[in-house]
């Protein structure tokens, strides 16, 4: 094949080692543990002196597949998939972080991200300060002798506000830290992190990889090197691994990830434009707009604005839920990600268990929505959540 495989490529190709069946499709390789040839083997496996699998815990092909197919396609040189999200983000703090250290994360973080890095790191001794992420300012300000990790999501949930990922892997290098970044939202589709100077990404694959709704799973990606094995020890120890099932699932969605990716982002800027426009919407919160405040930087950093859009409707909590409760097709959840499109009233859902001062501190009003927008007729979308809004 030619010198640089094209991202396309690679989304279908990467990762493919047939078996001795020439099978066309990725086996599923669906087995708690591999067998030796004789004990000498065995042994050999064990010491780490020849390659190969033991047991699921450590490795699996159809995992094996995965990790190299999403490290293809974010430029990596090594992921490590995992059982979720959250534990991608939490096998990465456990290899990164100590007693004693301290980490800077984005306020605007998923909410079980501030839960881990607060309530759990802080258990063990690492202390975390939370900035507002699109200000470069507030992290150089929170820096300190003993700051070893940055943390960030852009776009942030769920006010698409946009953290500038060149600038803060400077002021990590000079924090002598490392900068994640989870790119959930964009995928390396709109957006590859590590070649903006990023250390590390985090995935929930759950999201946009299966882009289908059906399984969970998560990733850290990064340079060979002291994280990275920290990364895989302690999944090889503590177990949070990546089911070969889930992995053969998030193999066939990232083959379509670039065309969902494209499709869904420009549905998702029409329906913005379409709101903005629209008498009974107070604000529209979307990357892709020029009306957002870091409209430039999206350009710069992104291929395209992605799939979420957040806004205000006119007449607080009771005009939003009226939105929600008049849609027939779109689906009434949490979740996004998903080809089907899901609608949240955030203050009362995925943001309800932090205080209203909180709550108002990061810009989440009564009257916020947020349409995470999937691959219907755009027409009907429109139709959907316009029913709601006379
Ligand atoms: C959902 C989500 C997570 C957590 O992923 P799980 O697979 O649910 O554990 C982390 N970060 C972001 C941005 C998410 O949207």
């Amino acid at each position: 094949m030619a010198d640089k495989i094209e991202f396309d490529t690679l989304a279908l190709r990467a990762g493919i080692h047939r078996s001795q069946f020439g099978e066309h499709s990725e086996a599923m390789y669906l087995t708690s543990s591999f067998v030796f040839d004789n004990a000498a083997q065995a042994a050999a496996r064990f010491t780490g002196g020849t390659e190969g699998n033991i047991y699921s815990r450590f490795t699996n092909p159809t995992v094996s597949a995965f990790q190299e197919r999403l490290a293809a396609l974010e430029g990596a040189e090594t992921c490590v998939a995992t059982a979720s999200g959250m534990s991608a983000i939490l096998a990465m703090a456990m290899a990164m972080l100590k007693a004693g250290d301290h980490v800077i994360c984005s306020a605007s973080v998923f909410g079980s991200t501030v839960q881990l890095f607060s309530n759990i790191m802080g258990k063990f001794g690492v202390e975390t300060t939370f900035v507002a992420g699109a200000s470069v300012a507030a992290w150089e300000g929170a820096s300190r002798s003993n700051t070893k990790l940055l943390f960030v999501e852009t776009p942030s949930n769920p006010l698409t506000e946009i953290a500038d990922i060149a600038a803060l892997a400077a002021v990590a290098r000079q924090a002598g830290a490392l900068l994640a970044v989870d790119n959930c939202f964009c995928t390396p589709a709109l957006q590859q992190p590590l070649q903006l100077g990023a250390d590390l990404v985090i995935h929930s694959a759950t999201k946009y990889l299966d882009g289908q709704g059906r399984v969970l799973g998560g990733a850290v990606l990064g340079p060979r090197g002291p994280v990275m094995d920290g990364v895989y020890g302690f999944l090889r120890t503590a177990g949070p691994s990546l089911s070969p099932f889930n992995a053969w699932v998030l193999l066939k969605g990232l083959e379509t990830l670039r065309i969902r990716m494209d499709a869904q982002s420009q549905a998702a800027l029409q329906l913005a434009q379409w709101l903005e426009r629209h008498p009974g919407i107070e604000r529209v919160y979307y990357p892709g707009l020029p009306s957002h405040p870091q409209h430039e930087l999206a350009q710069k950093q992104q291929r395209l604005g992605g799939a979420v859009v957040s806004f205000e409707v006119k007449g607080g909590r009771e005009a939003a839920w009226r939105v929600v409760d008049a849609t027939r097709m779109i689906s009434i959840t949490a979740n996004l990600g998903d080809t089907k499109t899901t609608i949240t009233h955030p203050a009362t859902t995925t943001h309800g268990r932090i205080s209203a001062e909180a709550r108002k501190a990061a810009g989440i009003s009564e009257g916020l929505l947020r349409v995470a927008v999937g691959l219907e007729a755009l027409g009907d979308i429109q139709a959907d959540v316009e029913r709601g809004l006379n």
